[in-house]
């Protein structure tokens, strides 16, 4: 990779400065290396815990069945006394896997997700069970597709408006007015590594370096990603909060 095209790992437009915040890599490709070798030696993300109290559903044959993987990401950052921190994040997986050990929250508060999206979650499974025991042309089946729908579509906006980014000026802003692209927001912004790691990063008043997100698990069928390759943060999801996000960081 060309040294310009580095930079451009990590980057979105700011609205409030009208230009383009960035930031590179450091040594984060260094970080990921060694957490890519950790991942080959304990195949698990609980690593803080021996292999006796590991948790199975953490292990990568539970998570990585077949053709399965994930984003990944490693963010080197300075605390106030200078010193090196590294914080590591894994995109939202499967199974109401929320948080680990050793790795950054979601943005999204326990709090919030248990009040609001665990309740949604639960009603949307249960109606799911009884339309697939229904027969297809049944009107209660229809009925109880179109409750099932009117859930899901209420949920977002309630999650929406209780989910909140902070740049590295201290400001927080509503995810939905952070987003700077004008179709609406697509399912999951807020959900990848990048952006996880920014938002611990600034909550706890640590100086972000470098970032680096990488692939791991099986091969994609499509040949879009390869385990253990380094990937830029998304244009879809990505990009238009990083504008928001990274504002300030050349005053940390
Ligand atoms: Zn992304
Ligand atoms: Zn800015």
């Amino acid at each position: 990779m060309e040294p310009a095209e580095l930079q451009k790992n990590c980057f979105g437009h700011c609205q409030d400065c009208g230009r383009e915040h960035s930031l590179g890599e450091g040594n984060a490709h260094e970080h990921a290396r060694a957490l890519m070798e950790e991942f080959q030696r304990i195949r698990r993300l609980d690593y803080t815990v021996p292999d006796k109290d590991a948790d199975p559903r953490l292990s990568f044959d539970h998570l990585f069945p077949g053709e399965r993987g994930h984003m990944f990401g490693v963010l080197e950052c300075r605390d106030e006394a200078g010193e090196t921190v590294v914080l590591r994040a894994f995109s939202s997986l499967h199974d109401g896997v929320r948080t680990v050990d050793g790795w950054v929250p979601p943005i999204l508060s326990d709090e919030v997700f248990n009040e609001l999206v665990l309740p949604g979650q639960i009603e949307i499974k249960r109606l799911t069970r009884a339309i697939n025991a229904l027969d297809h042309s049944s009107q209660q089946r229809a009925k109880l597709s179109e409750e099932r729908k009117k859930i899901s579509q209420g949920l977002m906006p309630e999650i929406h408006s209780r989910y909140h980014l902070r740049n590295f000026r201290g400001e927080t802003r509503l995810l939905e007015d952070a987003f700077i692209r004008p179709h609406g927001l697509p399912g999951g912004v807020g959900d990848c590594c990048g952006p996880k790691l920014l938002q611990h990063a600034a909550v706890n008043g640590l100086g972000p370096v470098g970032l680096a997100e990488f692939y791991w698990g099986g091969p994609h069928k499509s040949g879009t990603r390869q385990p253990g390759r380094f990937y830029p943060c998304c244009e879809e999801k990505c990009q238009p909060i990083l504008g928001f996000m990274l504002c300030g960081l050349e005053n940390v």
